[in-house]
């Protein structure tokens, strides 16, 4: 089974203008609609597109928890999260006539506490087994440090289950320690890591993917949005993909949609460059339809033609 673990849920609640929005105004609403926020909860989705068995868990709260799960369930997504007292967080994305782009305004969340986080450690000791998948995609909310993040990835490492992480910061530097069987820090992520800012020379990144390989990560992915992705493999052989050229409408959760690609394609025959190729389809696939979530099947063929692969090493 594969197990995406999204810590810090969120419900998207897309509001729409009919005109600019102007400060000093009332600005009237045309309409509005509910999505399923990012991260792995995304991950799943894009895996229930491709007919893959998958669970969704993390924490939600009392409160609007149940429309999360509601909306996962339009997407044919099984969830099993934890549920604490409290809201699951909302972020509002307000999108107006300017096409200036939308406003992003979100909640931090609920702080987890100390029986849920436990529930969550149970869960994951009692559910995983060895060959199961367990992807891990977004920061931890409050009430999990960077220890307690450590704790839940070795749950999962001691159930032998493949670990997938994308997350950032020091968070990114706990889970390398867990030396996941892959690794998906976008650009900005990884050079903060690195502490060196501006690369142009895909070359300059490879002796530090290497020094992860070292350290123990079996694979890294480095994703760097419309110039695709760097991979270096546990057997030293490091990989350029160029995605296809398309017009970009919406790319966040780009990296959502590339993470579940890839994990769709581990799942199937395991080939990890195959994989990374189809979620590279996938993903420039949903950053053209401008759905939050989601991909269209016949313009995930005609990428797939288009993208090329340069062994580096
Ligand atoms: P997120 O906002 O979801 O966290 P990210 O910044 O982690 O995304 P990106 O590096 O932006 O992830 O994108 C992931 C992958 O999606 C890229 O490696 C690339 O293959 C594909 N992609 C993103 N943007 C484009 C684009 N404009 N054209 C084609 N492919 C794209
Ligand atoms: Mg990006
Ligand atoms: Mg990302």
């Amino acid at each position: 089974m594969i197990y995406t673990f999204t810590l810090n849920t969120a419900i998207d609640r897309i509001i729409y203008f009919e005109e600019e929005l102007e400060r000093k105004k009332n600005n009237k609403i045309s309409h509005y609609l509910y999505d399923v926020g990012g991260k792995a909860t995304h991950v799943s989705i894009i895996l229930s597109q491709l007919g893959i068995d998958n669970i969704a868990a993390g924490f939600i709260g009392t409160e609007k928890g149940g429309l999360l799960k509601e909306l996962l369930k339009e997407y044919n997504v099984k969830s099993e999260f934890i549920v604490q007292e409290g809201k699951t967080r909302e972020s509002f994305v307000l999108v107006d006539n300017s096409g200036k782009g939308s406003f992003m305004i979100t909640e931090k969340g609920f702080t987890v506490n100390e029986e849920s986080y436990e529930k969550i450690i149970g869960y994951i000791n009692e559910k995983l087994k060895k060959g199961d998948v367990a992807v891990f995609a977004g920061g931890p909310p409050p009430g999990i440090d960077e220890e307690k993040y450590r704790r839940l990835l070795r749950a999962a490492n001691e159930k032998d289950a493949k670990l997938f992480v994308d997350c950032s910061g020091k968070f990114l530097k706990t889970a390398i320690l867990e030396t996941p069987f892959l690794i998906k820090p976008n650009k900005d992520e990884f050079e903060e890591f690195i502490s060196k800012s501006g690369i142009s020379d895909e070359n300059e990144y490879i002796p530090y993917m290497e020094k992860l390989l070292d350290s123990g990560v079996k694979n890294v992915l480095l994703s760097l949005g419309k110039d695709g992705s760097m991979l270096a493999m546990e057997n030293r052989e490091v990989y350029r993909v160029y995605p296809p050229k398309i017009k970009e409408i919406n790319d966040t959760g780009a990296g959502d949609s590339f993470v579940g690609g890839v994990v769709a394609g581990i799942a199937g025959n395991g080939d990890l460059l195959e994989a990374v190729k189809s979620a590279t389809a996938i993903s420039a696939s949903k950053v053209a339809s401008g759905m939050s979530s989601g991909f269209n099947n016949e313009e995930v063929e005609e990428f797939l033609k288009e993208i090329k692969i340069k062994k580096l090493k």
